[in-house]
């Protein structure tokens, strides 16, 4: 058993620590996991991440301190909630990051940390450590770095100068929301501003990866439209490059640790942001379009898809498969972004598409895309059969 203050209790310690940060993909948790197996996909430390190019990577997912000065109220690291705190030397992250990387363990590194004391002791401790692996071990692999809230602007530059990526939490999608969960932290000052300093940085040729940010849904009563509103604002004044979202989930020993929640529930809408930020920043679908179908609460609902929400409702269907835009065959539930691409291809190749199978063929999933298409001049379902 490794011993308290030693590395390996640390990277213990830090690296459980780290696992409420989604970092890019996560691994599956549907399964059901019995004990003594191999493969383990909760288990903290290393996460894996896609690269621009599509590549696949594992990452040292690790905390530099688990001990924070803000007191938000979910988190098991804040001021009042702590217990068995630690926190790396600049040296010992470097031990611990370049041993896994040389031996072949890692490819990454996604760096994140509570507040030890005050930002400025903290960013020192972790800029040292992150200048080290670039300038000593001449590492030039993939960093992703979590910023402080509340991160002096230079220090914010100085991290931007050794990471491929960096994120800041915003946590909840108003101010008003964040005063619910924690008395120290400001929205503005703290968050906001520093988000902004990020981008000035990024529209000067720092962090090639650009920014991200994560919201933590259903900690408070946010509604879901508040969450898009404050996405799409980050989209469009930030120039972020995606936004993440967490299930709020009732951690023991923290002041929201007896909070009662629904966490199938939670989680299905944690999914269904994932598949409306879909619509937004990929298909490029408007704010108007997405608020049309949050239901009187404010709410996705979750009983339906959200782009077969927003066709139903759309009175260009249905559309000639044959004759359709890229943009409009993007809108087909059962059409993503690959066989939209795929039946223009085909089209100029054979003409036109004459059946279903022909769909099939492409990618699209028919069984979806039917009611919404006319294909060789017939339409099969009819759309009021979606709804029964
Ligand atoms: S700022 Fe982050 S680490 Fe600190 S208490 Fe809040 S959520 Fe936890």
């Amino acid at each position: 058993m490794a011993k308290i203050g030693s590395l390996e209790k640390k990277i213990e310690i830090l690296g459980d620590a780290s696992k409420f940060d989604v970092c890019a993909s996560m691994a599956s948790s549907r399964i059901p996991r019995e004990k003594n197996r191999i493969g383990k996909p909760d288990k903290a430390g290393i996460c894996h991440a896609f690269t621009p190019d599509g590549r696949c990577i594992s990452l040292f997912k690790v905390l530099m301190t688990n001990k924070c000065a803000y007191d938000c109220l979910y988190c098991k690291n804040s001021c009042i909630n702590q217990k068995s705190t630690a926190m790396f030397e600049p040296d010992e992250l470097v031990k611990a990051f370049i041993g896994l990387h040389l031996r072949n363990y890692v490819e990454g590194l996604f760096l994140s940390s509570g507040v030890w004391r005050n930002t400025t002791e903290t960013a020192e401790k972790m800029i040292e450590a992150l200048s080290i692996i670039r300038k000593k071990y001449l590492y030039q692999g993939y960093m992703h770095i979590k910023i402080l809230p509340g991160t002096d602007r230079e220090y914010i530059t100085q991290f931007q100068e050794l990471a491929d990526r960096v994120s800041l939490n915003v946590e909840l999608p108003t101010a008003s929301h964040l005063s619910e969960v924690s008395s120290t932290k400001s929205y503005y000052s703290d968050i906001l501003k520093c988000q902004n300093y990020i981008k000035q940085n990024i529209d000067k040729g720092l962090t090639p990866a650009g920014q991200t940010t994560q919201f933590v849904i259903g900690s408070t009563n946010e509604t879901d439209r508040e969450v898009i509103e404050r996405l799409l604002w980050e989209y469009q004044y930030l120039d972020i490059r995606r936004g993440y979202f967490s299930a709020f989930i009732p951690v023991k020993g923290t002041d929201l640790g007896k909070k009662k929640v629904d966490r199938v529930e939670l989680k299905t809408r944690e999914n269904f942001l994932y598949r409306v930020d879909w619509l937004a920043r990929r298909y490029q679908y408007t704010k108007e379009e997405i608020y049309s179908i949050l239901n009187e609460e404010d709410m996705i609902p979750l009983a339906i898809d959200p782009k077969i929400a927003v066709a139903l409702q759309d009175d260009r269907f249905p559309i000639d498969v044959n004759e359709a835009s890229y943009t409009d065959l993007l809108r087909v539930p059962g059409i993503g972004e690959t066989s939209a691409r795929r039946i223009i291809n085909l089209r100029k190749v054979k003409q036109k598409i004459e059946n279903y199978r022909d769909l099939r063929r492409v990618g699209s999933v028919v069984q979806r895309a039917k009611p919404f298409l006319i294909v060789d001049g017939k339409k099969m379902t009819r759309i009021i059969d979606y709804l029964v």
